[in-house]
């Protein structure tokens, strides 16, 4: 097996997710729909996939970040996402996880509450700015774009634009068909 070169340092967390995100996104020039699975790879983690990933109580997982040999940080996906938009998702909040506390997770796919769970507000905030890296530009494409252009456009779930928008202050006109 290759060794794994470290070329993403870690910086320490500021308290602050979406400032954290920021300065991954300044430092290694990320841009949108940006390669995830290299992101993580560079960050020195393992990214592995399951068949099924439940949790210590059963609940449908998709993601979680656990370490082998208590020191190699892996994040273990779910062949239970169905779509690429939220596999993108999900390995940015398990990344989120390992950068900001380390601690392992057994994420519930997040499709049911997980998205809008206080507890994981941190981690889907710096998940979310990471996705979207550049603020003016998703200023001047909200003007132009419904809401699943977006989610297309980023590579993101249409879920993650809805809380993006929430918590920027953005506010869609009622279309037919787009908001529920
Ligand atoms: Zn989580």
């Amino acid at each position: 097996m290759v060794k794994n070169i470290m070329k993403i340092t870690k910086i320490k967390y500021n308290g602050n997710p979406k400032l954290f995100a920021r300065k991954y996104i300044e430092n290694y020039g990320l841009t949108r729909a940006f390669d995830i699975f290299k992101f993580a790879k560079e960050l020195g983690i393992e990214v592995l996939w399951t068949e099924r990933l439940r949790t210590t109580d059963s609940k449908v997982a998709w993601g979680q970040l656990r370490y082998k040999n208590k020191t190699q940080p892996q994040i273990i996906l779910s062949d239970e996402i169905v779509y690429e938009n939220s596999i993108r998702f999900t390995l940015a909040h398990e990344i989120a996880h390992y950068l900001i506390d380390e601690k392992g997770t057994e994420d519930i796919a997040w499709k049911i509450k997980f998205m809008f769970d206080k507890k994981e507000a941190k981690y889907n905030t710096f998940a979310i700015n990471l996705l979207i890296p550049n603020e003016d530009e998703y200023a001047d494409n909200f003007s132009k774009m419904t809401i699943s252009q977006l989610a297309t456009h980023y590579q993101v779930p249409i879920t993650m634009i809805e809380l993006y928008n929430k918590w920027n202050g953005y506010k869609y006109k009622k279309q037919k068909g787009e908001m529920k």
